[in-house]
């Protein structure tokens, strides 16, 4: 494994070049988007694709997405495009937006999964778009963490996951958004959301009018199951439990209540931390939740280094990038939220 450090905003083609030499040769990069790091492959080689699931240790049925430069690239890829898809995908790209189109032939089924359709985007990161340019092929790319970890929005992230099971890791600080692009599928009219990311309901809306929204994305409903540990199902996951306080405001009596019992770090907003003692790891402001977004994953990862038995974290509004945030949240925690009376019920069976 090489790791070359690059320049964000003016990558040195030099570097771009030599990454994209393992591209086109059939290798793993690892590169930096606006979302999170990808690990990357030509999508048109099958043998390159299976590296990803290998190095990620990811099921073979859970696709890549498919990355390109420009909107010439989609139709290698995808075929049948909806007008009104293709004058989003205008509107939009580059930009963290993943649209589920028909494949085009050229794509192999090793990359999608074994799927008759492609997940593809245009990243709006100045690495990843001319690494795709220089590769001369559109590039298949999950997040690069070991399936069920966290994302990785450092370059450090990728080398402890990973480490030698890729080729090289360009490492471009710190990404932008910090969370998974949007995913829709446009294969229907109206599209469905699949994912929530930086680009929100709200906007989609406004920019193709009608979207579904599967009632298991929409807020709140994933907390039904609440308390179920469903490990099971966890993802984007610290190894130390996480719990999710079911109301804002009984966050701190939640945690004060959880400390009598064990060590907790308090993971919560700017404005929270200021009332609540070590160990915290502070997420973002409340006032703009693009900064929480920004740190989700990383303060995951920063649990696991603590001298705690579990973290809990403040549930946010699932307004804007907030359903993202709580969607991985959620995810991360099993479905395990946890209210003040049910906080009280364990402090008391310890006892
Ligand atoms: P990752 O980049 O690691 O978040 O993984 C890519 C995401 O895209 C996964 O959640 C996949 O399930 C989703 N995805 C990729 N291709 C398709 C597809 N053809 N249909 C539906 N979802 C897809
Ligand atoms: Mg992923």
């Amino acid at each position: 494994m090489i790791v070359l450090k690059v320049d964000p905003l003016n990558p040195e083609l030099d570097v771009i070049k030599r990454a994209a030499k393992v591209i086109r040769e059939g290798g793993l990069v690892a590169f930096p988007t606006e979302t999170v790091y990808g690990l990357g492959a030509n999508a048109f080689d099958p043998i390159a694709a299976t590296k990803v699931f290998k190095a990620k240790r990811r099921p073979m049925d859970n696709p890549l997405i498919v990355h390109i430069a420009d909107m010439e690239q989609l139709y290698d890829v995808a075929k049948d495009v909806p007008d009104e898809i293709l004058d989003l995908c205008q509107r939009v790209w580059p930009g963290p937006l993943t649209l589920v189109l028909k494949k085009a032939e050229g794509v192999p089924l090793e990359t999608t999964g074994g799927l008759n359709t492609v997940a593809v985007r245009m990243p709006a990161h100045p690495v990843a778009l001319q690494l795709i340019r220089e590769s001369g092929v559109p590039i298949g790319a999950p997040s690069a963490n070991l399936a069920g970890r966290p994302s990785p929005t450092l370059a450090e992230h990728v080398i402890q996951d990973l480490g030698d099971s890729v080729d090289v890791i360009l490492d471009g600080g710190e990404t932008f958004f910090g969370v998974e692009s949007t995913i829709i599928n446009a294969t229907v009219s109206p599209p469905v959301l699949l994912r929530p990311g930086p680009l929100t309901v709200e906007e989609l809306r406004q920019l193709v009018g009608e979207i579904v929204i599967p009632k298991e994305l929409l807020e709140g409903s994933e907390f039904k199951e609440a308390l179920a540990p469903g490990m099971k199902y966890r993802h984007y996951a610290p190894n130390k439990r996480l719990y999710i306080a079911r109301r804002t405001e009984e966050f701190v009596p939640t945690l004060e209540v959880l400390r009598k019992r064990m060590k907790v770090a308090a993971l919560c907003s700017e404005e929270t931390c200021r009332e609540v003692h070590d160990p915290k790891i502070i997420l973002g402001t409340r006032e703009n939740l693009y900064s929480v977004a920004r740190n989700l994953f990383k303060s995951f990862r920063l649990l696991d280094q603590l001298d705690v038995d579990v973290g809990l974290m403040e549930p946010f509004p699932e307004r804007g990038v907030g359903l993202a945030i709580m969607n991985r949240a959620r995810k991360a925690s099993g479905n395990s939220v946890i209210s003040l009376e049910e906080a009280e019920r364990f402090a008391k069976d310890q006892a």
